[in-house]
């Protein structure tokens, strides 16, 4: 087995957020890091970070709903950085909306980016993953999962993750390779600013509500994610597969 600090990881969605902070976090811990996000122009700061800290980035443009530019860029990974053998299921957006109002469209981008965008990326680098006999999927959930008032598409994306993520640990298991989920509370980033903003709510207004009913009285940080997403692709946690870690300063699932 190679030593962690040669091995190529993929964080899709990694342009900014809790994205960002995972590629920041998985440099810094040795990987060479593929920052991968729609707009390749955009990944400039993530990779810039991770290379100004001592580490190895390159930003690869892609959408992680579109099966060639998926294969394109897996395999653009491979030649630049080595196999990826880690992956990191982060890409998401929401589109919100009470069920009476929701559109066919609002549902199928959402189940567009995150579940297809999690099955394409995950069948792209198991390939590299099952060759080493070595690799870690993590996968972004969320509380949402348990159910979000004005979120049917979302939940219903998170909770398929989840469906997910187990189906894969079971199947991928022989070959090394593991597949967990974290589902983070409330987290501050762009995502949780254009909800509280679709809510006519200040942010900070908006922070203080969450952290209000948070057993660990504060909201969550993109850093909270990252720390978990480096647990769970250590060599250490060879063990812990199927599992879906809640990162929400309380309890639940
Ligand atoms: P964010 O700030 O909105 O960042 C998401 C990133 O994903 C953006 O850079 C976005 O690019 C990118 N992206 C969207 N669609 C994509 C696609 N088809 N292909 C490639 N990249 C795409 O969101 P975040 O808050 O960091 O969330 C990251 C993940 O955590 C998501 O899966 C989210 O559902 C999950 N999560 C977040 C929270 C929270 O409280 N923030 C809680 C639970 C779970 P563009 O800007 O170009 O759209």
């Amino acid at each position: 087995m190679t030593s962690r600090n040669s091995r190529a990881a993929i964080v899709t969605g990694a342009a900014r957020g809790i994205g960002a902070a995972v590629a920041t976090r998985l440099g810094a811990d040795g990987f060479a890091v593929a920052v991968l996000d729609l707009d390749e122009s955009a990944c400039t700061a993530t990779v810039d970070g991770i290379v100004a800290a001592g580490g190895r980035a390159v930003a690869v443009g892609a959408d992680v709903a579109d099966a060639a530019a998926v294969e394109a860029a897996v395999e653009r990974v491979a030649a630049e950085l080595g196999p990826p053998t880690v992956l990191v299921n982060n890409a998401g957006i929401t589109r919100d909306n009470l069920l009476f109002k929701m559109t066919e469209d609002d549902w199928d981008s959402v189940l567009r980016v995150h579940l297809r965008g999690s099955f394409l990326m995950s069948r792209a680098a198991q390939a590299h993953m099952t060759n080493a006999g070595w690799g870690r999927i993590v996968n972004l959930s969320s509380t949402s999962a348990l159910g979000n008032r004005g979120q049917a598409n979302y939940s219903a994306a998170k909770a398929g993750i989840q469906g997910l993520t187990k189906t894969l640990a079971i199947e991928l298991g022989k070959f090394g390779i593991t597949v967990n989920a974290i589902a983070p509370g409330f987290i501050v980033t762009e995502m949780t600013r254009i909800t509280a903003e679709r809510l006519g709510v200040g942010f900070e207004e908006f922070q203080q509500a969450r952290a209000k009913e948070t057993p660990v009285p504060r909201v969550g940080q993109p850093d909270d994610i990252a720390h978990a997403v480096s647990f769970f692709v250590s060599v250490g946690a060879s063990y812990v597969t199927g599992q879906v870690l809640y990162v929400a300063g309380g309890p639940r699932g």
